[in-house]
């Protein structure tokens, strides 16, 4: 099919003993029990541009089957791509066996819109190198001879820093749209540019992604929003029309305010917040992402239904059912995440109360930290005044008694007259 380039260890740096060192073993067992074995995908990459890799992907001439024999903690896993995921305990490696592209087989099928529903046609490292989205994800790094196998010209385009598609982009992205999304992805998290011919078709194309599977997209959601750029993602998201097949409703806010307004401010504030939590190494829910995403039509939601006599609670509980409803037809949120979400929207009502009882009651609440969070954004983005938050704040940190004197205080006549600091109130003055 092609020549492959081999580049010795002198030339690309990479230092096997930053390749983890079970990923390692399975390497030389494999290798060991004659099989080609390689490190591939985002391991290879990461390491040529200097990051530490998130994970060790490995790509084999032996079948899971094999993997297995070889490495009895195997378990086989998937039925669209078969993989073996080798364990250690709770940790495991993919390792997947050599694919051939589809249509080289009649054992691989291609649906409408040209997208593949059957992969698992077994092929040579060649052919698995050309059925990979990007030349720089396709990089093999053979821990025995320390080369790194290019059968793609993707060692070129990592030193231009840039994402080229293997093959003929239109039909890349055809095949699997989610191949336009990783682009922004890689694009985002590593700082690269999209080569002129892999970018030009996302415009045209963003819409198949409606093709895609809900719960399929909700973990590429987390990918793109969780990966430590989620602000520049949002933008180029945006800029590739991309954004309105993931978050319609999100575009659609975003668009009407046109870079001004207090949802643009909040979900940049909201973001922001995410990518430095990620850095330093602290947990982030998909519930968070969700909240605010679908905030402004839930909130305005919440009004329309109050405006027709439901009392605040059932409004805001009415306008997230529609919200999701809406939202689950691109990104199905697991249960969980979704009831989480939903918390947060219908607790927002309660920073307003502010007399001892039910301030003891809030304090404990296992979801008050989510919605506090979510409030002071709020407060950030300039949606509400900025009171509640400094109230909130500072009554977690002192001691019970300067609770209660906090509460007395706050609850006293004179200040009962203030009215409450609902969104909506906040937004008429
Ligand atoms: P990271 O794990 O850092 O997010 P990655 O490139 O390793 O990035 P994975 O999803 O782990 O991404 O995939 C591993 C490799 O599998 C990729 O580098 C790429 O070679 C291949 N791959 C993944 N998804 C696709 C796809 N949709 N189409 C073609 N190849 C893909
Ligand atoms: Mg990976």
């Amino acid at each position: 099919m092609s020549q492959v380039t081999r580049i010795p260890s002198t030339e690309h740096g990479i230092n096997p003993r930053e390749i983890d060192k079970k990923a390692r073993t399975i390497l030389t067992s494999l290798t060991k029990a004659g099989y080609e074995a390689y490190l591939v995908g985002g391991g290879v990459r990461d390491l040529l541009l200097g990051y530490h890799p998130k994970d060790f992907d490995i790509a084999t001439s032996a079948t899971p089957e094999q993997v297995k024999q070889v490495l009895p903690s195997t378990r086989i896993i998937g039925r669209r791509f078969r993989l073996a995921h080798v364990h250690f305990g709770r940790e495991y490696f993919e390792v997947a066996t050599f694919r051939a592209p589809h249509d080289n087989s009649d054992k691989g099928q291609v649906g409408d819109h040209g997208r593949i529903i059957n992969d698992n046609v077994y092929g040579t490292v060649v052919e698995d190198a050309y059925r990979r989205d990007f030349s720089i994800n396709a990089l093999f790094y053979d821990l025995e001879t320390g080369e790194v196998l290019d059968f793609v010209g993707g060692m070129d385009d990592l030193k231009k820093l840039q994402l080229r598609m293997i093959g003929d982009p239109v039909v890349r992205y055809r095949e699997d749209p989610v191949r336009m999304i990783r682009a922004v992805r890689f694009a985002a998290k590593l700082n690269l540019t999209i080569e002129p011919a892999s970018e030009a078709p996302i415009y045209e194309l963003s819409s198949l992604l409606g093709n895609i599977a809900p719960a399929r997209l909700f973990d590429e959601t987390l990918k793109l929003f969780h990966g430590g750029m989620a602000v520049k993602t949002l933008e180029l998201l945006r800029h590739y029309h991309l954004l309105e097949h993931l978050f319609p409703q999100a575009e659609k806010g975003l668009a009407e305010e046109a870079g001004e307004g207090s949802f643009t401010n909040l979900v940049y504030a909201a973001l922001n917040n995410t990518d430095k939590r990620i850095r330093s190494g602290k947990p982030v829910t998909p519930a968070f992402l969700f909240a605010v995403m679908l905030w402004k039509q839930v909130k305005e939601g919440a009004e329309m239904y109050r405006d027709l006599g439901n009392p605040a609670l059932q409004s805001v509980h009415l306008a997230a059912t529609d919200a999701f409803a809406e939202q689950v037809k691109c990104i199905s949120v697991p249960r969980r995440f979704s009831n989480m979400t939903r918390e947060i929207w219908t607790m927002q009502g309660r920073f307003q109360f502010k007399n001892t009882r039910r301030v003891m009651g809030f304090l404990d609440h296992r979801r008050f930290r989510a919605a506090y969070d979510f409030m002071c954004l709020r407060a950030q983005a300039g949606e509400i005044m900025p009171d509640d938050c400094e109230w909130w704040t500072l009554i977690q940190e002192v001691d019970e008694q300067e609770k209660i004197a906090m509460c007395q205080a706050s609850s006293s006549p004179k200040k009962k007259g203030k009215g409450n600091r609902t969104g909506r109130r906040n937004k008429r003055s």
